[in-house]
């Protein structure tokens, strides 16, 4: 990254002053994260057929209210796999998660890794919208996260992040709060990939001091994607 990490903590509103006196990993020099060679795309089938069952799915009431479904974006190779919850309005209108404010300072959380937002794939729990943003229901995320764990199984990240409680809630099927499932490696599923929790930049937003506890989260995933390199 070419001298822009300071620029990128910036934008998280991040002093770096504040982050060398943590104790936290954050004091830890920066880890390189080296670049992602360039593959071909792998199981190019089942790529179209999870995408054309999602763009047609009503197995769940949600479908009623969806301007389109938001399957997901992304590095089909992807060492990084970022999930959040469902999507919002702009994501409905767009069809892509994590458009808007939210999903700026999702994009400078990454960049503040050295991940630039195309690097890396990025879910949701739920693909539609649900009505004035609510939770979603149990029923619908469990409706709906089979095709996440299908998503996550093709492209075999190496680490995968979850973003606000209702995503790392879901996939560690806990009602832990979050501020104690943050900050430490958990894992998902059958091989056990590395999970790290974090705050969602929506909520971010709303509470800026806690940017500083999300870098350090933010640090972690960087350090076990250098681990793993
Ligand atoms: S939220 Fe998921 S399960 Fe429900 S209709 Fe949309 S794609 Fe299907």
């Amino acid at each position: 990254m070419s001298g822009g990490r300071e620029q990128y903590l910036a934008e998280l509103g991040i002093p770096v002053w504040q982050l060398r006196e943590s104790g936290t990993p954050a004091e830890r020099p920066p880890a390189t994260v080296p670049a992602v060679a360039v593959g071909p795309v792998a199981d190019s089938d089942a790529w179209t057929e999870l995408a054309t069952e999602v763009r047609g799915c009503t197995l769940c009431p949600l479908h009623q209210g969806r301007t389109q479904t938001v399957f997901g974006v992304g590095r089909r190779d992807a060492r990084l796999f970022v999930i959040g919850e469902a999507p919002g309005a702009d994501e409905d209108r767009q069809g892509e998660p994590f458009v808007g404010r939210a999903g700026q300072l999702l994009n400078a959380m990454l960049r503040a890794m050295g991940l630039p937002r195309p690097e890396v794939y990025i879910a949701n729990i739920l693909k539609c919208r649900p009505p004035s943003n609510r939770d979603p229901e149990a029923a619908e995320s469990a409706a709906c996260t089979p095709y996440l764990s299908r998503q996550i199984a093709l492209v075999r990240p190496q680490v995968l992040l979850a973003v606000g409680r209702i995503a790392a809630q879901w996939l560690l099927q806990t009602d832990v709060p979050i501020g104690r499932l943050r900050g430490r490696v958990l894992s998902y599923g059958e091989h056990n990939t590395p999970l790290v929790v974090t705050y969602h930049p929506a909520y971010l937003l709303r509470s800026p001091l806690a940017k500083a506890t999300a870098w350090t989260d933010l640090c972690l995933v960087k350090d076990l994607l250098s681990e793993s390199s």
